[in-house]
């Protein structure tokens, strides 16, 4: 039925329905968990070969001794491997320790106290407030990165094909304090979206417009995470940015944290040569060199393009099925009932689902009292403020299918009753 459809009568039967069934999964001790963003022992174990496939033999392109210090910026077939993803040249690779996120904070404090470099071109040198733009919903540590350096973020919103870019050139071209923007540009978190070529081509162009030390954080998390063949593909941003001469303003990231082990992977960065040299020197402050015998692992484990495609095609092989239930229950249980709207991702790690202004935080108390763990309302937005109240973001990569079958249904029961009661008061 549909909510504005309905009579009061009829809310109230509803409720009384809803109500009761609600009261039945509260009685049944669930305790289940919708929130972690991370892969399941299951897609771990698809890697467990990397812990033997050295055997021993560190032999590699450069006969380097991988267990020596050294090795900056990565060694050269792994940085051959990842370029690819990232749609760089190797020789703007750099290859780094388990995490994105640190290469990703290294560079906004880069940026902040060191102007990329050239220390007169500091962000905080302006001697003003610094400020990003965060298209939401979005990753939450990608704010907190920010929040943590006392750098304000300014949502700009997702739309299906990208940030809003009118918006975006607006920003930039009447205030020059704006340093950045994060973009998750494939399969985005959380909800799904695809960057068009359009938008890929105007991000392109943005160091035309901002002053020449902002930078665009192109966090490419989920480059290769497609849960079937037909996902969309994405522009590659350096090509257009080499179209347009703006190849410094660009910071591309990625890592193999949901392709190999989530603890236990490799980072990589790409970025111009200018901006690499500069970057490296930066890093090679905090450490003398990388883990490189991790690097020729998952050389050795992933080969090449091919190899990551077919890697990734068994971890489809296990998501897919997760998100399908999720995608059932939606559909099912609230579709054409005008209680609320989410994306069909074709990739990543998330469903991204708004309920009706307002009820977000309900909702997820509701569920969280029938023993069901969502992500905190607010979460997919800077400083935790979701003006509409309404995004939750569903992460159903670790439960089993069986748990997000029975997490799902207390879900839908969640939001309709919300909904149900909103509408009656
Ligand atoms: N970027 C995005 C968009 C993510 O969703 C995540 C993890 O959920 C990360 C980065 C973390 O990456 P890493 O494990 O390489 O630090």
């Amino acid at each position: 039925m549909q909510l504005d459809q309905a009579t009061t009568e009829q809310l109230r039967d509803w409720e009384t329905s809803l109500t009761q069934e609600y009261q039945q999964f509260k009685a049944s001790g669930l305790n289940l968990d919708l929130t972690r963003g991370k892969p399941s022992a299951e897609q771990l174990s698809l890697s467990d070969s990397i812990n033997e496939i050295l055997n021993s033999d560190l032999s590699n392109e450069s006969n380097t001794d991988l267990r020596n210090y050294g090795g900056l910026d990565g060694i050269p077939e792994c940085k051959r491997l990842f370029a690819g993803v990232l749609g760089v040249k190797p020789e703007e690779t750099l290859i780094g320790g388990n995490s994105s996120l640190t290469l990703m904070y290294m560079a906004v404090q880069f940026g902040l106290y060191q102007g990329f470099g050239d220390l007169a071109k500091s962000w905080n040198s302006e001697g003003r407030t610094v400020k990003f733009l965060a298209p939401v919903p979005g990753y939450d540590r990608h704010f907190s990165v920010c929040e943590h350096l006392g750098i304000e973020l300014v949502p700009v919103a997702l739309k299906d094909d990208g940030p809003d870019m009118d918006a975006v050139e607006q920003l930039l071209k009447s205030d020059p304090t704006i340093k950045g923007i994060w973009c998750v540009p494939r399969f985005s978190n959380p909800t799904g979206t695809v960057y068009s070529d359009q938008v890929v081509d105007r991000i392109a162009q943005l160091g035309k417009i901002a002053s020449d030390n902002f930078r665009v954080f192109w966090d490419n998390a989920y480059a290769v995470h497609s849960l079937s063949n037909d996902a969309p593909e994405l522009a590659n941003l350096m090509d257009s940015c080499r179209k347009y001469g703006t190849e410094d303003s660009v910071y591309l990231f990625g890592s193999t944290s949901k392709i190999t082990y989530a603890g236990a992977g490799v980072a990589f960065a790409g970025m111009s040569k200018a901006n690499l040299k500069a970057f490296t020197h930066h890093l090679g402050m905090s450490q003398i060199g990388p883990d490189k015998i991790n690097q020729l692992r998952h050389v050795r484990l992933l080969k090449d393009a091919d190899g990551i495609t077919e890697h990734m095609r068994q971890h489809a092989a296990v998501l897919k099925p997760r998100f399908d239930i999720v995608l059932k229950h939606l559909r099912e249980g609230l579709g054409g009932t005008g209680m609320a709207s989410w994306n069909e991702p074709q990739g990543g790690y998330f469903v991204s689902f708004d309920t009706l202004p307002g009820l977000a935080k309900e909702v997820v108390k509701l569920a969280a009292e029938a023993g069901v763990k969502l992500t905190p309302a607010g979460a997919t937005f800077p400083y935790g403020k979701d003006p509409a109240n309404s995004n939750i973001r569903i992460a159903p990569s670790v439960p089993s299918l069986e748990e997000i079958d029975r997490a799902m249904a207390v879900f839908v029961t969640c939001v309709k009753l919300a909904s149900v009661k909103q509408r009656l008061s």
